[in-house]
């Protein structure tokens, strides 16, 4: 019998599919779109499978509106990937299918390229940057900098506020053009690499090579390499043999390490077409680089997170870089590891996968010490750098003047008067995480979170950076009315004030996210460090990544005691992953570089493995303690978050959840459920948190226990009341 029934997932937030009839005119095909009725909507949905029965009786299912597609959304292994996903990450499926599909594609319209405005540098404009631009043109040296690394659209450039009227000022100058791009599929020429000077490999950059390009088939490999050991230079050899056999390179980076910089260096490399795919695309630029991997126009597409799940005509190799990145993890929606699908997926397209970092995280380190992956090895710095020294600051009982020692302020100074340029890093934007009465002690808080609002003088008001609530700064204390108010602790804010104070022949200048907010600005800011602008930058660890100073010879971290005695069991590893990534900042070039950790606790046992013998040895105690905790990568987690307007509810619920696990026939000695405890922020947003924690030693048995509770979960009347979520092998534990 003909199919007569359609299955259809669509993007709503329940775990099933839907039936529909097939009109007889209508042909639709597994993977294919189709727009259907849904309630008094029009949904755009995926056809999963072509039936003659459906559960319902037939007269009550709808019709199908419309088939959308001849061919289906996604290549067979792509379309497999995002089902193990949504199973994987207990995401429902139409969901998780929606999440991969561009926005024009998942509205319905048609999956074909559309032309779009760009501008470009001409001949006469990239002279422009030997010449020396015009310091006084401010704008207009912010769009030529934005154009350096090739092609921007119009549209993104007007979003990233670089005005029409700055763009036609630079075309009247001959600098920039603007063409209209059609974008079309042409074959890729002949010569893949281009005529670029290309640095002598190391012994241990060649093995990697050939390790990776001996085998076309599934590997994972693990490159561990020092910062600076020329890791991306052994990524482009790895991708040319690829290239060149026709096939295409998926590249993703942290979303901190998505910089022109980083991108030029393939462009430079090699002939073929390279697409970037990053959150900060608008739907046509989306569109065009999901269709130019498909239709294999690009060779490479280099992108963040969500650059995964695009579809690749024929896919040869994935590399991701900085592996150990928490930004690979999406936080909400569906919550995978992007590092984690990304070997899911090497491993149904059959084509080897790179890890590239200094500092892996201890899961990888674990499947790289157990053989589950090749673990390669880069331990030299490549070309002229040399390596950092590191110190350590016992500033106990010192006096701080906003969070700097004296000594930190004498080196300093001795850097600056050198000529070279120092990096201060503090993990705290604002002016002052809190604000307190110095007569009785109050403490300004957010009266929808169980947190304090965080000092911004700035904007001369208070922020909360979980609800993202503001109000303008008390003048009063809250409780006893007394006007002396103080601040308590630093921000960044606070010592950009004071650096200034304390070296004013010096230029300081300050990188986190309320700075960089304007899009564009970031990389604004970067080029004018690179160009010698500022002597002094401080920074968040927005400031840690990837970014290639060649002047900073000093670093400098500040207030880092926190990460040392921290409830999260992740936050020691967090914290040696972070301390290499600065350090790795000083000494690029060939000036030595010098850390400097500001601390209370100098004899922890933890920062002495750390600067004395690096991360290798730190990496070891650290999975010694892990397994003795029977913590990851020695057991699974999931995390269960439920909140609601009634904490006592939340609770129950949680409680009644554990015992659901808990009286499973498979539940074991090998399992276990914490909770359930109020979140780390107990309160955000006027609801209150509570979480449940599971532990199991296999990864299947994990999978059982939740994919067997869940209906008897969703069964529980206070399910109704509660928002709960799972995260699977989370990330982050408040
Ligand atoms: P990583 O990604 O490991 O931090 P990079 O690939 O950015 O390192 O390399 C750091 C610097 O060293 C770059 O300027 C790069 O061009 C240079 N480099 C890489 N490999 C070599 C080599 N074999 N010889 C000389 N210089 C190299
Ligand atoms: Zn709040
Ligand atoms: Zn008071």
């Amino acid at each position: 019998m003909l199919p007569s029934i359609a299955r259809v997932a669509l993007p709503v937030p329940l775990d099933k599919q839907f039936d529909y009839v097939i009109p007889s005119h209508l042909f639709p095909i597994i993977g294919g779109r189709v727009s259907v009725p849904f309630g008094r909507q029009t949904l755009v949905g995926i056809v999963t499978a072509l039936v003659s029965e459906s559960d319902f009786p037939k007269d009550q299912l709808k019709p199908i509106y419309a088939v959308l597609d001849s061919q289906p959304v996604w290549p067979e292994s792509l379309y497999q990937l995002l089902f193990w996903c949504s199973q994987f990450y207990h995401h429902p499926l139409g969901d998780t299918l929606a999440n991969a599909m561009p926005t024009a594609i998942r509205q319905g319209k048609a999956a074909s390229f559309s032309p779009y405005r760009e501008w470009s540098l001409t001949e006469e404009g990239r002279n422009q940057f030997m010449v020396g631009l015009s310091a006084r043109a401010v704008q207009q040296n912010r769009a030529m900098y934005r154009l350096e690394s090739g092609p921007v659209s119009h549209s993104m450039l007007l979003d990233e506020d670089i005005a029409s009227t700055t763009l036609k000022a630079l075309e009247k100058k001959g600098w920039v053009e603007m063409h209209e791009r059609q974008p079309s599929v042409k074959p890729w020429p002949k010569q893949i690499e281009a005529d670029v000077d290309k640095p002598k490999l190391s012994g241990e950059q060649a093995i990697a090579i050939a390790a990776v390009n001996s085998e076309p088939t599934f590997a994972c490999y693990l490159l561990q390499g020092v910062t600076g050991s020329g890791k991306t230079e052994v990524y482009l050899n790895m991708i040319k043999p690829i290239l060149e056999q026709g096939k295409q390179a998926l590249v993703l980076v942290p979303e901190i390490g998505l910089t022109p910089q980083t991108i030029n260096r393939f462009k430079r490399r090699f002939n073929v077409p390279i697409e970037v795919i990053h959150s900060g695309l608008n739907d046509t630029e989306r569109l065009n680089a999901w269709l130019s991997a498909r239709d294999k126009a690009a060779g490479i597409i280099i992108g963040t997170r969500s650059a995964l799940l695009a579809p690749f005509a024929d896919l040869g190799i994935i590399i991701v870089d900085e592996e150990h990145d928490s930004s690979y993890k999406q936080q909400d929606s569906l919550r995978y590891h992007a590092r984690d699908v990304a070997v899911m997926r090497a491993a149904k397209e059959n084509i080897p996968i790179v890890l590239g970092t200094a500092t892996p995280a201890l899961e990888t380190l674990h499947n790289a010490l157990t053989g589950k992956y090749h673990h390669l090895h880069l331990t030299q710095r490549a070309g002229l750098s040399v390596p950092t020294t590191n110190h350590v600051l016992d500033v106990k009982g010192l006096f701080l003047e906003s969070g700097l020692s004296a000594p930190l302020i004498a080196q300093m100074r001795r850097h600056l008067q050198a000529g070279n340029q120092v990096l201060l890093f503090l993990n705290r934007r604002g002016f002052s995480p809190a604000l307190m009465c110095h007569e009785c002690g109050w403490i300004a808080d957010c009266k929808r979170c169980d947190a304090y609002y965080t000092y911004h003088q700035n904007s001369r008001e208070m922020r909360c950076h979980h609800c993202g609530s503001q109000h303008p700064v008390l003048h009063q204390c809250g409780s006893c009315g007394s006007t002396h108010l103080v601040t308590v602790g630093v921000g960044t804010e606070q010592l950009e004030t004071q650096l200034s104070e304390l070296f004013p022949e010096y230029k300081s200048i300050r990188i986190d996210r309320d700075s960089t907010r304007r899009k564009g600005s970031l990389e604004t800011a970067l080029q004018a460090i690179r160009n010698g602008e500022y002597q002094i930058l401080i920074g968040t660890q927005m400031l840690a990544k990837g970014h290639h100073f060649p002047d900073v010879t000093m670093v400098g971290l500040l207030d880092v005691d926190g990460s040392l005695y921290s409830s999260d069991f992740r936050a020691a590893e967090r914290f040696a992953q972070l301390f290499i990534q600065v350090s790795g900042r000083a000494g690029r070039s060939s000036k030595p570089g010098e850390v400097f950790l500001q601390t209370h606790h100098p004899e922890h046992a933890l920062l002495q493995a750390l600067l004395n013998k690096g991360y290798n040895e730190f990496a070891q105690t650290a999975l010694q303690e892990r397994k003795m905790a029977a913590l990851p990568p020695y057991s699974y987690l999931t995390l269960v978050r439920a909140e609601a307007n009634d904490s006592q509810q939340v609770e129950d619920f949680l409680r009644q959840m554990r015992h659901t696990f808990e009286s499973h026939p498979q539940f074991n000695d090998t399992c276990m459920v914490l909770g359930p405890t109020p979140a780390p922020l107990a309160k955000r947003a006027g609801k209150f948190r509570w979480q449940l924690l599971i532990q199991a030693e296999s990864r299947t048995l994990m999978q059982i226990l939740l994919r067997s509770a869940k209906p008897a979960i969703n069964l529980l009347p206070l399910a109704k009341k509660v928002r709960w979520t799972l995260d699977i092998e989370p990330q982050d534990l408040s």
